[in-house]
Formats: structure tokens, C-alpha cells, sequence
């Protein structure tokens, strides 16, 4: 080993430095897809307007595309018809990628317990935050939001990877 070369110790330090900038840099500046599928979808407008203004967390900017955000908020019924929908359109989005589950109906299925609804939309997506309600109220989102940043925070990239290659197989 040459003398300037970092030890061991050294290396381990400056690879969790990069990471939590890199995590800050993350959490700060969250780009949530719009997508909304029943009624909990207007209060999560109503988060992005002007009277909650989720901009001032980073996240005020809803793409129409996938392929340019990194937070799906499921805020309304699943129903089987939409399940394929709701997974091709989180596929298309690029790593590292998070999803919440908003309202009753998105985290277990809501009021709807019959044939056409599924029981919550980590059957067919990993979801990172649940909030509860019928529906949640903006500041609930915007709580979930915080906890999410909380967790991107303390995310580790080594970990997220595993759990891709865990869930392709
Ligand atoms: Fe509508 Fe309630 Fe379901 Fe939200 S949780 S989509 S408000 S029925």
C-alpha cells in the first residue's frame, strides 16, 4: 500500500460521508408522480397547492412520467383492473424509488372488502410509508412525507440494491 493511500477505517468513513450527502441530496428533492385514483387523491392535491405548499419539504413537483420521479403516492382504491397499471408504471421508474400508500383504501383495501378491490397496494407494489384515513388529510401526507425523508436519510445504498436483486430473484 502506498503511503497516501486511505486505510481500511478511512475508507469506511469516507463511503458513509458520500453516502449521507448523497441521501440528503435525495430526501431534499423528491419528485412524486402524478397519479391519483379516487377520492384521496384530491387531498393530496390539496397538499400541493399553495395553502400546504409540499414544496417546501422538496417534493412540490408531480411529473407526468415516471421515468422522471421517484415517489408514487397511491392515494385512492386498487382495484384489479388498475393493479398491472399501477406495477408497470412503478417499473418504468428509475432506482431509488419509494412508495407511499395513502388512505384506507391504498394501505388495506378501505371500505371496498369485495371482488373488484385489492386488500392494499403492497400486493402489488413495495410500500415504503402507510398512512391511515378515509382519507388522510394533507397534513397527514405531508407526515408521511417527513417520515419518508426520515427514511431515505437513513437509507443505505448497499441495502437497497440487495433488495432489488431479492425481489427480481
Ligand atoms: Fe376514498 Fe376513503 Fe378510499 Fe380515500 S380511503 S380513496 S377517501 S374511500
Amino acid at each position: 500500500m502506498g503511503v497516501n493511500q486511505p486505510t481500511a477505517l478511512e475508507h469506511v468513513l469516507i463511503t458513509t460521508k458520500v453516502e449521507k450527502v448523497v441521501n440528503w441530496a435525495r430526501a431534499s428533492s423528491v419528485w412524486p408522480m402524478t397519479f391519483g385514483l379516487a377520492c384521496c387523491a384530491i387531498e393530496m392535491m390539496a397538499a400541493g397547492a399553495s395553502r400546504f405548499d409540499f414544496d417546501r419539504f422538496g417534493a412540490g413537483i408531480f411529473r407526468a412520467t415516471p421515468r422522471q420521479s421517484d415517489l408514487m403516492i397511491v392515494a385512492g382504491t386498487v382495484t384489479y383492473k388498475m393493479a398491472p397499471i399501477i406495477r408497470k408504471l412503478y417499473d418504468q421508474m428509475p432506482e431509488p424509488k419509494w412508495v407511499i400508500a395513502m388512505g384506507s383504501c391504498a394501505t388495506a383495501g378501505g371500505p371496498f372488502d369485495s371482488y373488484h378491490t385489492i386488500q392494499g397496494v403492497d400486493k402489488v407494489v413495495p410500500v415504503d410509508i402507510y398512512i391511515p384515513g378515509c382519507p388522510p388529510r394533507p397534513e397527514s401526507l405531508i407526515y408521511g412525507f417527513l417520515k419518508l425523508q426520515d427514511k431515505i436519510m437513513t437509507s443505505s445504498l448497499a441495502d437497497r440494491y440487495k433488495e432489488i436483486f431479492e425481489e427480481v430473484g
